[in-house]
């Protein structure tokens, strides 16, 4: 019988309406287990851990990250398995953070969450998060995890965490990996695509990474963007790196004062990491005589990585040191990005 571990953070799928406001608030873990039942008559033994209070995903930040991601590892031995119940605003950032922070991970993490509450009568809360732990206590033939990475489960699709993005408001598919496959589909039968999943040395032991510097920021380049504003932002104070998203394959404008005021930030020490504005694709810096500058003044290519992981990776390499975020944030650590 296959041990999982469900780690409650909050999030739509454990939310009642409030009386007084009728905007909907997280209930309280022991509420949510009375509407689950179904948890505890599986073949699988499910315990669970909650945030008290359970929050909405708009309040995660990386405090929660080192939240979730210790209750993973002080419990690596006792469980197959984990499953983390989340909101799906910031799904994509907190499963992205702990692809990072988990390192050498050989154990299934699966982040699930719903678009309607437990409690309404067409939520979609039972079958992603059902599915989400017999995915998280899967084993295959010689009794290996078959999907030993952290991922999202969504509707019908296991993603890798860190190449989701929340796409959509109102669907239940709410999140797409544009840039890799899905590693598996759920239907009347649970498909994995084993030959696409990423796998740790099983000997190396979990490694926790914590320390987070959140002196980053988001450059979002548009037709018409002026000087003062970028000047303004990439001179903040104790600022040390930009996700720039750029147009296309990685292009942006070729006005001077741009190349200057992004030269001037790398001369200073602040890493600059190219993200193009599109879903699908890679930055291609060269391409085109329009990101030349960006080469020029420094910038790194972030090829086909998504805003939430470079941001997260960022973060969290700028936690140790500016150096190892200069040295790895070009590098494919746990299949972010695809590296040409
Ligand atoms: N606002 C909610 C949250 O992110 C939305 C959701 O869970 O779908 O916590």
């Amino acid at each position: 019988m296959s041990k999982v571990l469900l780690i409650s953070t909050g999030g739509t799928i454990t939310m009642v309406r409030d009386a007084k406001t009728q905007a909907l608030v997280p209930a309280d873990i022991e509420t949510f287990k009375a509407y689950m039942p179904e948890l505890f008559a599986g073949e699988m033994q499910v315990d669970i851990e909650a945030f008290t209070p359970l929050i909405d995903s708009s309040d995660i930040n990386p405090d929660c990250w080192v939240k979730m991601a210790r209750m993973v590892y002080d419990h690596y031995e006792e469980y197959d398995g984990f499953v983390i119940l989340h909101g799906t605003d910031t799904m994509s950032y907190s499963a992205s953070a702990l692809s990072f922070m988990l390192e050498n991970l050989s154990k299934p993490v699966v982040f699930t969450g719903s678009q309607l509450p437990v409690g309404v009568l067409r939520s979609d809360a039972k079958e992603n998060l059902l599915t989400a732990i017999e995915i998280s206590g899967a084993k295959d033939e010689e009794g290996n995890a078959i999907v030993p990475e952290v991922t999202i489960y969504f509707e019908d699709r296991l993603f890798r965490a860190n190449r989701t993005t929340k796409r959509n408001a109102e669907h239940f598919s709410a999140f797409n990996s544009y840039n890799y496959p899905a590693l598996a589909k759920a239907g009347v039968h649970i498909t994995y695509q084993p030959h696409l999943v990423h796998y740790s040395d099983p000997e190396k032991p979990l490694i926790l990474h914590t320390a987070f510097d959140c002196n980053v920021a988001v450059l979002k380049l548009f037709p018409g963007i002026q000087q003062p504003v970028v000047r303004a932002l990439l001179r903040a104070r104790g600022l040390k790196g930009v996700v720039l998203e750029t147009f296309g394959a990685g292009n942006a404008p070729t006005d001077k004062w741009l190349y200057k005021e992004l030269k001037t930030a790398v001369d200073n020490g602040i890493i600059i990491v190219n993200k193009t504005q599109c879903n699908t694709g890679s930055v291609e810096m060269g391409l085109y005589a329009v990101s030349l500058n960006l080469m020029k003044a420094g910038v790194l290519s972030g090829y086909d990585i998504t805003t939430e992981a470079l941001l997260t990776k960022m973060m969290l390499l700028l936690g140790e040191t500016p150096e190892k975020a200069k040295e790895l944030l070009g590098k494919e650590l746990c299949g972010e990005m695809t590296v040409d």
